[in-house]
């Protein structure tokens, strides 16, 4: 009997709630603080969220409903599908069996709609006419863009200036969908301003793509702002990705060994995992052995490299300070094609687990990363995005490691995005024009030096 390679769920097996990792963990998380060094009230986020996103990011219930409408929309893609890489397998010639969700299926072509969509569905509950977000590569831009036209609301996106000029066509999808983009920094901003006249070429980043959309939804009050990762919220409405998972291989009864995803600010990370955490604090058996580990560029190595300590969420300071892995508020990564991956800081909730012991990270470096994507392109069919690269990569490398000692393990990854807009990177890398970033440790260690002093 052939072994199933591609295993799928009906639609009625979307998940009917969210699994949020607070409830399994062993410390609770550490609060946001406002500038004075207290916890951060709702109140003053208020401004910017609405309620019912404000308290699941406060929540510590284990398993959190999901509304109707936002499975209505989840249905245009998922449950998306769990696929056996078996000709990767081959070309590895290892005896681990290599298993992908793929997150690629969706409208926007990556995990992100996961969150974007009940973000857009619980604004429009509370009256918010428009919304406004930062995006890297384009992919939480589009998604949002996507996301708010479902629910008849406006879009206004500030884009990485770096991601913005490689990647028109991002730009594109996200203006079919209804929405404005601008290139970060902008001149819509004070900060963008600012920063503009102290540097007209600053290639932007996430972290100051994110202080100006705040920036102009903090001064309107029909205007909410939404954040693609790092937020307790994010993570607990990418559960999904790790929850269909795990039925699907209770299908086919395995159980991962090792799972792998790549992490920029966190949230398909934790997504894909926490779930699987779930099983190893009810005491599952076949839980004892996972390892969940976070892949990470080396250009931009916040949770192997950076410290565990309050920053801001963005450059230039308008965010709560949150407990985090970061390499520095102000620190600027290189401009690596991995776009979802160039962020200072890390998912708290992550950043906390990681601390704690129950999860692990890798870096990898650019060009192997590609190779990896190429590899798999060429056994698998599917054109991986440049961030997903980073889970193959590390996927491959455990693929490998078993070939050595001959274990059988299952190993589990990511496969958090197609790279269809993403050609230009590919098309550098075969013309020789990529290179290895090592990590900037003068650069971080600068950063490092200002990092808000607390308490
Ligand atoms: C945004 C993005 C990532 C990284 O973001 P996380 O919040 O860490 O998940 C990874 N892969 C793709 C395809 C992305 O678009």
């Amino acid at each position: 009997m052939t072994e199933p390679t591609r295993i799928l769920l009906d639609e009625n097996e979307i998940p009917t709630h969210w699994y949020n990792v607070v409830a399994d963990m062993a410390n609770p998380p550490a609060p946001p603080l406002g500038p004075d060094g207290k916890p951060v009230g709702p109140e003053q986020m208020l401004a910017i969220f609405p309620p019912q996103i404000l308290e699941q990011e406060m929540s510590a219930e284990r398993w959190i409903p999901i509304p109707d409408e936002v499975r209505d929309i989840y249905r245009i893609w998922r449950p998306s599908p769990l696929m056996r890489a078996v000709r990767l397998e081959k070309a590895l010639g290892t005896p681990a069996k290599i298993f992908f969700k793929y997150e690629g299926v969706s409208p926007a072509g990556s995990h992100k709609p996961n969150s974007a969509v009940p973000q857009a569905f619980y604004n429009r509950e509370a009256g918010v006419k428009r919304l406004t977000t930062e995006t890297g590569a384009g992919q939480w831009g589009s998604s949002i863009s996507f996301a708010g036209q479902m629910f008849g609301l406006e879009v206004r996106v500030y884009m990485v200036k770096v991601s913005y000029h490689q990647k028109p066509y991002r730009r594109m999808m996200m203006q079919t969908w209804g929405a404005e983009v601008f290139a970060s920094p902008s001149e819509h901003t004070q900060t963008g301003r600012t920063l503009l006249a102290a540097d007209p070429d600053n290639p932007g980043s996430l972290g100051i793509a994110i202080s100006e959309a705040v920036e102009e939804a903090a001064g309107r009050p029909d205007t909410n702002y939404t954040l693609g990762s790092v937020l307790n919220h994010v993570l607990l409405h990418q559960t999904v990705i790790g929850l269909e998972a795990k039925k699907q291989f209770d299908k086919i009864g395995l159980y991962p060994d090792v799972i792998l995803g790549p992490c920029g600010g966190g949230s398909s990370f934790g997504g894909m995992a926490f779930p699987f955490l779930a099983d190893q604090a009810a005491g599952d058996k076949r839980a004892e052995r996972l390892r969940c580990v976070a892949v990470e560029p080396t250009s931009c190595p916040t949770l192997t490299k950076g410290q565990y300590a309050y920053d801001f969420g963005d450059a230039s300071g308008f965010t709560p300070l949150m407990k985090m892995y970061t390499l520095g508020h102000d620190f600027m990564p290189p401009g690596i094609h991995a776009g979802g991956l160039r962020y200072h800081g890390d998912s708290p909730l992550v950043s906390q687990l990681y601390h704690e012991g129950r999860l692990e990270a890798v870096a990898v470096a650019q060009l192997p990363t590609f190779e990896a994507g190429v590899l798999f392109a060429r056994s698998e069919g599917i054109i991986p995005a440049p961030e997903s690269c980073h889970a193959i990569r590390a996927a491959i490398d455990e693929a490998l490691a078993c070939k050595a000692t001959g274990e059988p393990r299952v190993i589990l990854f990511n496969l958090t995005g197609h790279g269809h807009f993403d050609m230009s990177a590919y098309e550098r890398f075969f013309s020789g024009q990529l290179e290895n970033y090592d990590y900037p440790a003068e650069a971080a260690a600068a950063s490092l030096a200002h990092l808000p002093k607390v308490g």
